[in-house]
């Protein structure tokens, strides 16, 4: 062989007695075939097999069966992004004249997806109550073809009756799926509880380091795999086997960091329910959270995020009193090893349901630091609020 050839040829070397606990990253868009039949035949190597960079690679393969069996699923896809995931989930199962019911506290981009491209390809949306089944029931009809779900909902955190809802769509052929975030595959089962597809925002918890984006979809019965398959195809979307080994990395911490976050989120709210400029913590494992019931007999565990409602007079000085944080970070995402706030917008978000508190609710992740520095910090930031609360309150009456 001549020296060009040998530089871009790659030579196999023994990997016999080679066995590490890491998942060698296999990066690839070709795939090559021992000869000319194999390659011919390759659309029929099935969901499983190997063809094209784009299908997947051992790297990727891993990541997809430690989901699925998590999830108790039949089969994973990988995403670039959570809510990749969760638009993939809906689109190959609708056409036009078909109707779609989404719970109201779905993650706002769903929402957006819903109304700007489902609606412009003729598909008719609706929002529910998530708190009410029976809202589904008045609204399911038999063009519904799909029920959206996610528990809790996003910012909110209402807690839904999915083995009933998933009972009711099932009733009228529809499907159900559901966005896992915040529970993780670890405290929540929604394909054990009647969801047909489950999404994932990797991104989060699961990768749990705040460096990349990454979403899954796993289905529970074999016959969803062909078409959520070729959609992806379509649309030409895969992940990169760098991005998924990091995940398979993060993955291995999940069960540590999201113990230690639920218990250090229990442990602040303990005082922050008790602040007179703080209304309301939502947070579903508190005994007196409305969900709470269902949440208990559906969820294995907690998680480290959690939102906070203010007194109506704090509320303006909220956004301003988040300069003062020195180990919480402001940002969006949550899930990583950085504490982070994040004030949010509700009433926008919502149709089906009516908002009755303050527009401005506080989410709070709670990462790995020490719960000392984030006991400190929410103590001042909040000392801030009251001081800036009081110093209004004063300028008013005089
Ligand atoms: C963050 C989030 C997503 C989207 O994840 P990305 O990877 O950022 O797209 C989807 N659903 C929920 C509930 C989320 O919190």
């Amino acid at each position: 062989m001549k020296d060009l050839t040998q530089c871009v040829v790659t030579p196999k070397v023994k990997t016999e007695g080679f066995e590490s606990f890491g998942v060698a990253t296999h990066r690839a868009s070709t795939i090559v075939f021992d000869n000319a039949a194999a390659y011919a035949s390759r659309g029929q190597r099935g969901h499983d097999g190997y063809s094209y960079g784009l299908y997947g690679t051992p790297t990727t393969r891993t990541l997809e069966a430690k989901l699925t069996a998590l999830e108790q699923g039949a089969w994973t896809f990988l995403l670039p992004s959570g809510q990749a995931a969760n638009a993939v989930g809906i689109l190959p199962f609708v056409q036009a004249g078909d109707k779609v019911l989404i719970a109201d506290t779905s993650y706002p981009p769903v929402r957006d997806f819903a109304n700007r491209d489902l609606s412009r390809f003729g598909v008719e949306v609706a929002y529910y109550n998530p708190v009410d089944p029976e809202d589904v029931t008045r609204q399911i009809d038999n063009r519904t073809k799909i029920v959206w779900c996610e528990s809790p909902g996003s910012t909110t955190m209402e807690i839904q009756d999915l083995p009933r809802i998933a009972e009711i769509a099932h009733h009228h052929g529809a499907l159900v799926g559901c966005d896992n975030t915040w529970a993780t595959p670890l405290n929540y089962k929604p394909l054990a509880l009647g969801a047909d597809m489950v999404t994932e925002a990797l991104t989060k918890y699961v990768s749990g380091h705040s460096d990349l984006l990454m979403g899954s979809l796993t289905v529970k019965d074999e016959s969803l795999i062909a078409p959520i398959r070729s959609t992806l195809g379509r649309f030409g979307i895969g992940v990169s086997p760098d991005d998924a080994s990091l995940v398979l990395r993060g993955f291995e911490t999940l069960g540590v960091r999201l113990k230690h976050a639920a218990a250090g989120a229990e442990t602040l709210i303990e005082w922050i329910r008790q602040h007179p400029v703080v209304d309301l913590v939502l947070y579903p494992s508190l005994p007196d959270f409305p969900g709470h019931t269902i949440w208990k007999r559906d969820f294995l565990g907690s998680s480290g995020v959690f939102s906070v409602t203010f007194q109506p007079q704090a509320v303006p000085h909220v956004a301003a009193a988040l300069d003062t944080l020195k180990t919480f970070a402001i940002g969006a995402s949550w899930g990583g090893t950085r504490s982070l706030m994040a004030p949010m917008p509700i009433k926008h978000y919502r149709s089906a349901t009516q908002w009755e508190g303050e527009d401005l609710i506080l989410r709070v992740s709670v990462g790995l630091e020490d719960p000392d520095d984030l006991m400190t910090d929410i103590e001042t930031f909040f000392a801030d609020i009251a001081d800036r609360t009081a110093q209004t309150e004063t300028r008013k009456a005089g």
